[in-house]
C-alpha cells in the first residue's frame, strides 16, 4: 500500500495539549469510572457521548477549518489511552467515530464532504461508524457480499454489515460496497430508506460499545456520498482508515496495560497471604515485572508512532501494525497476570481486572487479528532483514525462488481488517 502520510504535527501550543490530556484523565476517572457497570448493562449512554463531544475528544484531531482541535498525533492518543484506562467501550467511541471515520474522511475527502460531515462529527451532531465486517467476510474483507448499483446522479447498496462498533447509535456509516468485484467506500446515513440496524447481543466484551447488525436494502445514496474513487475502496479508503483505527488500537492496548498493572500493584500491596503481602512473594514479582516491561515497551512503541506520524514519516504504517499487535497481545498477557493476581477475586465483577481481561482479548480480534498482524509484519520483515551476503554462507540455498510468494502474500493481505 501506498500510503502519503503528511506531517501531523498540531497547531496548538504545548499547554493546550497537556490540558486536553488532562481533561481527558479527570473525564475518565470521575465519570467514565463510575458508569461502566451502567454501560456494560446498557450501552454507553447517550449523555456521556454528548459530554466526549463537548470535551473535544471527538474532533480533537480534526483540522481547525472544520470544527477540530488540530492536536498533534502523541496527544490524541494520549486522549485515547486516558479515556481507555476508564472504559474499552468509551474509547472505542474514538476509534471509530475520530479515527476510522473522521480522519479517514478528513484524508480523502473531497472539500464538499469534509464541509458536509466533518463540522457535524466534530459536534458530536452526527456519531459515525465504519462498516466493513460481514457475517461471511472478516479477515478477508475482499470477500465481501454487499453490493453496489451505479445510476445517473445516485447508487443504490445492498447488504449486510454486521459487528459494527457504535453501529447501533450511530447516525453515519462508513460502507464498503463491491461492484464488478470493485470496492468502493460510502458515506450511508441512518435516515436513508432502506438501512436497519439490529443490537448485537451476548458478547464476551464491548457491550457496551452499541454492536450492531445493519441491513441495507435498495438504500439510494447521493453520488457525493462515496468516498475516494470508484474502485479504490480497498487499497485506499479502508486501508487509510485502518492505518488511524490501529493507531487508535495500540493505544487502546496501552491503556489496558497500564490500567490492569496498577490495579494489580495496588492489589498485591494490600492482599495478605501467609503473614505477607503477596506483592513479597517471587513469583508474584515475576509478573509485576513482565507486566511492567510491557508497559514500557508498549509505551515506547505508541510514542514512536505518534512521532513518526508527526514527521510524516512513511514507515508509520508498518510500525503501527507492529505496536497494535505488540500492544493488544501484551494486553492480554498483562490482564492476564492481573486476574492471577487476583486469585478468585479476579474472576469477580466487582473488582475492574475481571473486565479488563475480556476487553483485553478484542484488541486481538479487531482491526486485522494478531495472525493477520503477523502475516503483515513478517511480510515487511522478509523484505527488510534479507540479506544477500549472508546467504552464501548457507548450503544449497536456491536464488530462483527469493521474490516468489512475497508480492502474492501482500496483495491478499492488502484487504485484510
Ligand atoms: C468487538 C468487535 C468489534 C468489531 N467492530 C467492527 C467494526 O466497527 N467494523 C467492522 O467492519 N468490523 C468490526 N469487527 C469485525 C472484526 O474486524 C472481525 O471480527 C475481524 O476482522 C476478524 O474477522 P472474523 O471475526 O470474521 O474472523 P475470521 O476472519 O473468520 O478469522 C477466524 C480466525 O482465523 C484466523 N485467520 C483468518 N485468516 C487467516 C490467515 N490467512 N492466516 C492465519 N490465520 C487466519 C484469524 O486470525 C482468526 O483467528 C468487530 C469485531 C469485534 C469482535
Amino acid at each position: 500500500m501506498v500510503f502519503n502520510l503528511e506531517t501531523q504535527r498540531g497547531n496548538c501550543v504545548n499547554t493546550e495539549y497537556d490540558s486536553i490530556v488532562e481533561r481527558a484523565r479527570r473525564f475518565s476517572q470521575d465519570i467514565v469510572r463510575s458508569r461502566v457497570a451502567d454501560f456494560e448493562e446498557n450501552g454507553v449512554s447517550k449523555e456521556v457521548i454528548q459530554q466526549m463531544a463537548e470535551q473535544g475528544f471527538l474532533r480533537s484531531i480534526f483540522p481547525i477549518e472544520y470544527g477540530g482541535l488540530a492536536v498533534d498525533a502523541l496527544t490524541y492518543g494520549r486522549i485515547t489511552e486516558e479515556i481507555g484506562k476508564g472504559c474499552n467501550s468509551v474509547r472505542a467511541l474514538l476509534t471509530v467515530h475520530t479515527s476510522l471515520v473522521g480522519e479517514t474522511v478528513a484524508k480523502l475527502g473531497s472539500d464538499e464532504q469534509k464541509q458536509t460531515f466533518l463540522p457535524v462529527m466534530a459536534s458530536g451532531e452526527k456519531i459515525a461508524c465504519f462498516a466493513l465486517s460481514e457475517p461471511e467476510a472478516g479477515s478477508d474483507a475482499a470477500s465481501i457480499q454487499t453490493s453496489y448499483q451505479e445510476f445517473d446522479d445516485h447508487y443504490v447498496i445492498n447488504g449486510t454489515k454486521k459487528w459494527i462498533t457504535y453501529g447501533g447509535v450511530a447516525d453515519l456509516f462508513l460502507v464498503f460496497a463491491s461492484k464488478d468485484e470493485k470496492t468502493s467506500a460510502f458515506i450511508v446515513e441512518r435516515n436513508m430508506p432502506g438501512v436497519t440496524t439490529s443490537p448485537m447481543s451476548g458478547l464476551m466484551a464491548s457491550r457496551g460499545a452499541h454492536l450492531a447488525e445493519i441491513s441495507f436494502e435498495n438504500v439510494s445514496v447521493p453520488k457525493l456520498n462515496m468516498l475516494g474513487r470508484a474502485g479504490m475502496g480497498f487499497s485506499f479508503v479502508a486501508n487509510t482508515a485502518l492505518f488511524y483505527g490501529r493507531y487508535s488500537i495500540a493505544w487502546g492496548g496501552l491503556a489496558i496495560i497500564c490500567a490492569a498493572l496498577e490495579e494489580m500493584v495496588t492489589y498485591s500491596r494490600s492482599r495478605v497471604q501467609f503473614g505477607t503481602k503477596i506483592s513479597q512473594n517471587q513469583l508474584i514479582k515475576a509478573m509485576i515485572a513482565d507486566s511492567t516491561t510491557s508497559l514500557h515497551a508498549g509505551r515506547a512503541m505508541c510514542e514512536k508512532i505518534a512521532e513518526m506520524r508527526i514527521k510524516g514519516d512513511q514507515r508509520a504504517v508498518t510500525e503501527t501494525n507492529i505496536a497494535k499487535y505488540l500492544t493488544s497481545k501484551a494486553a492480554a498477557e498483562v490482564s492476564s497476570n492481573a486476574v492471577q493476581i487476583f486469585g478468585g477475586n479476579g474472576i469477580w465483577n466487582s473488582y475492574a481486572v475481571e473486565r479488563l481481561f475480556r476487553e483485553a482479548k478484542v484488541l486481538e480480534i479487531i482491526e486485522g487479528t494478531s495472525q493477520i498482524q503477523q502475516l503483515m509484519i513478517a511480510g515487511q520483515a522478509l523484505r527488510d532483514y534479507y540479506r544477500v551476503a549472508l546467504k552464501k554462507h548457507y548450503p544449497n540455498s536456491k536464488s530462483a525462488s527469493d521474490k516468489a510468494g512475497l508480492s502474492e502474500a501482500k496483495n491478499k493481505l492488502v484487504a485484510s481488517v
